[in-house]
């Protein structure tokens, strides 16, 4: 199976005709709530393309831990390493999105962020017999730093999505025990200083991220684009032209896709350019797991 360490939200995503001022009352436009968090929607598209994957992390012990913990079920995602703490709240999300598509995010990560380096050993079994470890930085970076090094003791390589890139950064040591770091255009900058905004420019930021021992860096460019820099060549990906409705979770989708890919020993340019398929995808529906792409239709874009 492919391990996914990482977080399980609840989002509440409201759309508005405009933000509220403070101190102010709207009706909404419409509201719902789903399954959010970037380990849970990276599972649910590894597992919707069809590979086993189970999910490792923590909710609190509430409704919303129910609804997450079925809502993973349905979609095949193992859920044996999501551990309840009875002391916190499951994750939360509360977005806005108004008219235009602008939106404002307020996060509680709640028991996703309660447990540290310390609790490492807890989530170690969803190593056993891993061939891939997925990692976002949704979790407190000292225990993702030591899934990292465990993941390591055990020759599993790790794709690490460096979103959010913390406050402090990513942990020094975290670069080297990233077989595979997939920063958007904004974590470049954050970690490199250098804007990307083409293959030249992705390319240098890879150069800084090799640098600092990172294996192979995936450079997402959003609407232009993916680079990608391996120990085996590098590239650009253009972007698959699709309607663009929502672009939630494409890069969720499009780490799934690579993860797929690269688990059933694809070169890297095929991978990328199959992450690339999904990521797409991913943008013609509104959501963010729930849009996530099946293999066939991922095959029909690719042949197109
Ligand atoms: P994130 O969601 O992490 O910000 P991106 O927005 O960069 O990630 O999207 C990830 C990948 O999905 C891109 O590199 C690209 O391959 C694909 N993608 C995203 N938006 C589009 C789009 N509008 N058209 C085509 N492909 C897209």
């Amino acid at each position: 199976h492919i391990a996914v360490i990482g977080s399980t939200n609840i989002d509440f995503v409201v759309h508005v005709a405009r933000f509220a001022q403070p101190g102010e009352t709207l009706h909404v436009h419409s509201s719902t709530t789903g399954l959010g968090g970037k380990g849970a929607n990276q599972a649910i598209a590894v597992a919707r393309l069809g590979q086993e994957v189970a999910l490792a992390g923590w909710t609190g012990r509430d409704m919303l831990a129910d609804m997450a913990r079925t809502t993973l079920e349905q979609a095949r995602v193992n859920t044996r390493w999501l551990m309840e703490d009875p002391a916190a709240g499951t994750g939360r999300a509360f977005i806005t999105i108004d008219h235009a598509g602008e939106n404002q995010i307020l996060v509680d990560g709640g028991a996703n962020m309660r447990h540290g380096a310390e609790a490492a050993s807890r989530l170690v079994p969803a190593l056993d017999h891993a061939i891939l470890v997925m990692m976002q930085m949704e979790m407190p970076p000292a225990l993702m730093l030591e899934m990292a090094r465990q993941a390591r003791a055990r020759a599993i390589p790790v794709m690490l999505d460096p979103a959010p890139v913390p406050a402090g950064g990513l942990p020094e040591d975290l670069y080297a025990l990233a077989d595979i770091l997939t920063p958007n255009e904004r974590e470049t900058r954050d970690l490199t200083g250098i804007e990307p905004t083409d293959e030249t420019t992705a390319l240098q930021a890879a150069r800084i991220l090799h640098a600092r021992g990172v294996r192979t860096a995936i450079i997402k460019l959003g609407h232009r684009g993916v680079a990608y820099s391996a120990p085996d060549g590098q590239g650009f990906v253009p972007p698959f032209h699709v309607r663009a409705v929502d672009t939630v979770a494409a890069g969720d989708c499009f780490n799934a896709g690579l993860a797929c890919a690269l688990a059933r020993g694809a070169a890297i340019g095929e991978a990328v350019r199959f992450a690339a398929a999904c990521g797409a995808l991913a943008t013609t529906r509104p959501g963010a797991a729930q849009a996530a792409p099946d293999g066939k239709e991922v095959a029909a874009l690719l042949d197109r």
